[in-house]
């Protein structure tokens, strides 16, 4: 019993360790991308190489080694949330460990070069010059798969890395819906051919007052700004180092008024999550979102479900055209409602439309996975993509820099993120369902009162971190896994009545 107390004092003390250095390499993040001087990317990066040097030091080595090999040999004496770390770091460890650490080194120093060379080849729009790099990233891949183990398709690894639980198989029952159901409904939009004007959205509108709008938006929302500060930066993205101190980020184009509120509607919806974890997480690994799809889940359901919805729009129209009283005051509020939400097919998937976004993502898990599997060649990519755009969407990138060249992951070896995006949204619409059952959400919106709507996300969802993963969550929160239904359900009825279908 000695052994075990003394085990888990230091387990924790290096827990505790590893959380500083990680908040350090966070603020060192922040300040790169809101305003730190480009001069001093060298040193930051030096500094954040020494960091995570220490941090992978105190992760991995025989103490620790032996330390969780005890505790695990004592779960049942364990409270709940110190269960679940032992078992994540435990998790974490063999990750880290099962690969041979020249091999990481090596792998490491490909992602660098190769995300370098993919920057390139963007710009250029050339494959031929990304093909090599790309080709060796899955190689390694497929080889990490053999040293980790799997059960199964080796992509259920990749998936699992952000999805826990997750499988190729409940994936490919949930993108065979979304395609059975969502490609035909675009057909019909396409078809119906309704001109939606959208051009007083790119009138001009000041930045700062772009960002007064922005942070009152939060506020409404229920984020807590005393707690948590909003900047810009060029890709907007949430930062939360602690329950206290949970930062955000937008990005105001004086041309387009629904880019930045909209950015804001969404990294607030994954900062009001990292507000409203336990304070008995705090502090914690688990003061973290549940999956990468539950966090996803949350900045669809305030961006969409709630701020792009019929209900709410009309509130925020009057309040924008209180602040923009010459760009907005001819604009009826359905109009407002749909420019908003207009569905244009378009080749690069960060400006699609809330309908067409799921159809960028379902190509890109049909790609991976075919890349995994080996049923998909490297070479053959360009023609593999254009011809899924051309099937899904309807439209051919002109050349590859709008087409495969596009997104940044592969070229950082990350595959099984993009489907979070999707599971995302279908969650968010699944817990919308519920939600709908226990309060009245368009009275709520349309009176601009979030607070009914952001306290019943705070105790189902957000109290509880990462200490629950993300089936058993959703089966707390809805009475079943993530089922494709609600999603398409919600998307059929809202274009459908957009559209006149
Ligand atoms: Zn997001």
């Amino acid at each position: 019993m000695i052994h075990f107390e003394e085990a888990l004092n230091r387990f924790k003390e290096a827990q505790h360790k590893m959380k500083a250095l990680g908040y350090s390499t966070s603020m060192l993040f922040w300040d790169a991308s809101t305003g730190a001087p480009k001069s001093g990317a060298e040193v930051r990066s030096q500094a954040i190489g020494v960091l995570s040097g220490y941090q992978y030091q105190l992760m991995v080595n025989d103490q620790m080694e032996q330390d969780l090999n005890t505790l695990m040999a004592n779960l049942e004496a364990l409270n709940e949330i110190d269960r679940v770390i032992v078992k994540d770091t435990k998790k974490e460890y063999d990750k880290m460990t099962k690969i041979p650490m020249e091999e990481y080194q090596k792998y490491n120093m490909l992602i660098s070069k190769s995300s370098m060379v993919w920057e390139d080849a963007k710009e250029k729009s050339d494959f031929e010059m990304f093909k090599p790099y790309l080709t060796e990233v899955i190689d390694y891949l497929l080889k990490f798969a053999e040293y980790r183990g799997y059960e199964g398709h080796p992509y259920n690894l990749y998936i699992g890395d952000f999805e826990e639980g997750m499988t190729v198989d409940q994936l490919n029952v949930f993108f065979d819906e979304l395609r059975a159901r969502i490609v035909p409904l675009l057909k019909k939009i396409a078809d119906k051919n309704k001109q939606i004007d959208t051009a007083f959205l790119n009138r001009s509108y000041p930045v700062h007052l772009q960002d007064e709008v922005s942070r009152s938006l939060l506020e409404q929302m229920g984020f807590n700004l005393e707690k948590g500060l909003l900047k810009e930066s060029v890709h907007p993205f949430t930062m939360g180092v602690d329950i206290d101190d949970v930062r955000l980020t937008t990005h105001y184009y004086e041309n387009d008024l629904a880019s930045a509120l909209f950015s804001t509607a969404h990294e607030g919806g994954h900062a009001i999550y990292e507000q409203n974890f336990s304070k008995d997480l705090q502090g914690t690994m688990l003061a973290n979102g549940a999956s990468n799809g539950f966090h996803e889940s949350q900045s669809r359901i305030y961006e969409n479900n709630f701020c792009k919805s019929e209900a709410y729009l009309p509130n925020l129209l009057s309040r924008l055209q209180t602040v923009f009283p010459e760009q907005l005051g001819d604009v009826s509020a359905q109009a407002f409602y749909e420019a908003i939400n207009r569905v244009e097919p378009s080749f690069i998937r960060i400006e699609a439309d809330e309908l067409t976004y799921s159809l960028h993502i379902m190509m890109r898990y049909e790609i991976e996975l075919g890349l995994i599997d080996g049923s998909i060649k490297v070479e053959d990519l360009p023609t593999v993509w254009n011809q899924k755009v051309k099937d899904y969407l309807g439209i051919t990138p002109p050349d590859d820099a709008k087409g495969v060249l596009q997104d940044v992951h592969w070229s950082e070896g990350l595959f099984g993120y993009f489907p979070t995006y999707a599971l995302g949204s279908a969650y968010a619409a699944q817990i919308a369902h519920y939600m709908g059952k226990e309060i009245d959400v368009d009275h709520c919106l349309k009176a601009g009162d979030f607070k009914p709507l952001t306290t019943w996300l705070n105790e189902k969802v957000h109290q509880y971190g990462a200490l629950k993963k993300p089936n058993v969550l959703s089966e707390m929160i809805t009475g079943e896994r993530l089922n494709s239904k609600y999603y398409c359900d919600y998307l059929e009825a809202k274009y459908s009545k957009i559209y006149n279908l």
